[in-house]
């Protein structure tokens, strides 16, 4: 059998590897140019590979193409490849397709990272044989190749979940929907919401869906969703079971969990020691929680994992207490949906840093909590119009700034003991800085200055 994989990233090596390690004939090819790294990985293996082409007579004998994430599905290549009857399918499901380990997956427009991490320390603190991968990390295929784990936490983006056929997480997590990435699916936001439930598509009896209750693109889905699941009969067949978690809690320092499998009692869980703060993070908290009840992890466990939790850098990052005035770092928060939540979770008065790329924002979602938390914005971003425009009329404070230094430094001017200085930009990073985490990194060496004069 031979196997083509389009695309020599992190999800394509993976696949390209695992191939190898399955005894298949094995050949990459890239558009683009190959970075280094792979190319030697792909060398030492033995594995063929083009790059800054796609040349069709080494890739139409294929029997089976395993296509990159960041290849649309609309590319003429592949129209022609599925044409010709050859499967085209992700790297997600090839690697499906060869592990019987249990699978968590993660999926959603805002706190897949954080979710995934944390249910892995979870599964981890219990001791068990655990890996991480998908869209965070190294890829799901490279995992199942370099070892054998029981159980895989995957991070999964719409792109990976568009090209599984018969992949099937026993337990999978839908987060959120807000709209994005829809240059891919016709600017048609119901393609897009598909897209994301197609996590629980092979799901069965036996397997968790995990929904969040609050959000209206998912309780629509859902019902369209159990529909689909219907026999002929009209009886509900082969449906997961499905839990619904609210997104709004009133006490921040205790989670309450019901027993998962009827029966039992509560859990009840402190969220005081715990790094991640807001509500939104309390929503990740339980669904992570209810997914390390399901495989029968203790409640003690549990909490101490919680404790013991370290987030991923650029999320809500505490940087700094100068003069009592909080620095903190939420560079990730590309869209306004989490800056939302950012400022949500602020309770003291907030100078805010803000601006970047825009992907088509609409601040009118953010207005009120901006008139009620902030004290001034200041703009870090090469065009900052819009910001400025929408702002204006409720904020007298508004400065506009090209460097991270020189935001950290105008901010400080109006932080009062007892304020936040909050990096939260609703924007893409790539008009002043390389990407988010270049962007967050100049931000905490800038406030890191202010400690050193
Ligand atoms: P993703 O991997 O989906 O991009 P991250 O965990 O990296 O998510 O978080 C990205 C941004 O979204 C951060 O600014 C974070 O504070 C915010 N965020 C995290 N969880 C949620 C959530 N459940 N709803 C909305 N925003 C969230």
């Amino acid at each position: 059998m031979k196997v083509t994989v389009l695309g020599a990233g992190e999800s394509g090596v993976g696949a390209a590897l695992l191939a190898k390690h399955l005894g298949y004939e094995v050949f990459v090819s890239d558009a683009g140019i190959i970075k280094e790294n792979y190319k030697r990985e792909l060398t030492d293996k033995g594995i063929p590979k083009e790059e800054s082409k796609h040349t069709w007579t080494n890739i139409c004998d294929s029997d089976i193409i395993v296509k990159s994430p960041g290849i649309p599905d609309a590319t003429p290549l592949i129209l022609k490849l599925i044409a010709q009857g050859i499967p085209v399918i992700s790297e997600i499901e090839f690697a499906g397709r060869h592990t019987s380990a249990a699978i968590i997956g993660i999926t959603g427009s805002n706190g897949k990272t954080t979710t995934t991490r944390l249910i892995y320390h979870l599964l981890q603190s219990a001791g068990l044989n655990v890996c991480i991968g998908g869209n965070v990390g190294t890829s799901f295929a490279r995992n199942i190749t370099e070892n054998k784990y029981d159980y895989h936490v995957l991070e999964l983006s719409s792109f990976q979940l568009d090209g599984i056929v018969s992949f099937r997480p026993n337990v999978a997590i839908l987060l959120n929907i807000t709209p994005d990435h829809l240059d891919r699916y016709e600017y048609k936001m119901d393609n897009y919401v598909a897209s994301k439930f197609r996590i629980a598509m092979n799901q069965q009896e036996g397997d968790i869906l995990i929904l969040n209750a609050d959000d209206p693109e998912v309780q629509t889905f859902t019902k369209l969703y159990k529909f689909s699941k219907r026999g002929k009969s009209g009886k509900s067949k082969n449906q997961p079971r499905i839990i619904k978690v609210f997104n709004h809690f009133e006490d921040t320092r205790r989670l309450i969990v019901p027993p998962l499998f009827g029966g039992g009692q509560e859990g009840a869980f402190d969220m005081q020691k715990c790094v991640l703060k807001g509500q939104h993070n309390l929503f990740n908290a339980t669904c992570a929680i209810i997914a390390a009840k399901s495989f029968d992890i203790k409640d003690e466990i549990i909490q101490e994992g919680l404790n013991t939790f370290i987030n991923d850098p650029h999320r809500l990052e505490f940087v700094a207490n100068i003069n009592g005035v909080e620095y903190i770092n939420d560079s990730k928060a590309t869209n306004i949906d989490s800056v939302f939540y950012a400022l949500q979770a602020m309770e003291k008065p907030v100078i805010w840093i803000a601006g970047g790329t825009d992907k088509g924002n609409d601040y009118g979602k953010i207005k009120n909590l901006v008139e009620k938390k902030v004290k001034a914005l200041i703009c870090l971003g090469a065009d900052n119009e819009k910001l400025v425009e929408n702002f204006s009329p409720i904020l007298k404070n508004i400065e506009e700034t090209t460097s991270a230094k020189e935001a950290v430094q105008r901010a400080a001017v109006y932080a009062e003991n007892g304020d936040v200085v909050l990096l939260s930009p609703a924007c893409a990073s790539f008009d002043l800085f390389e990407n988010y985490m270049d962007r967050g990194d100049k931000f905490k060496a800038a406030v890191l200055e202010l400690i050193n004069h």
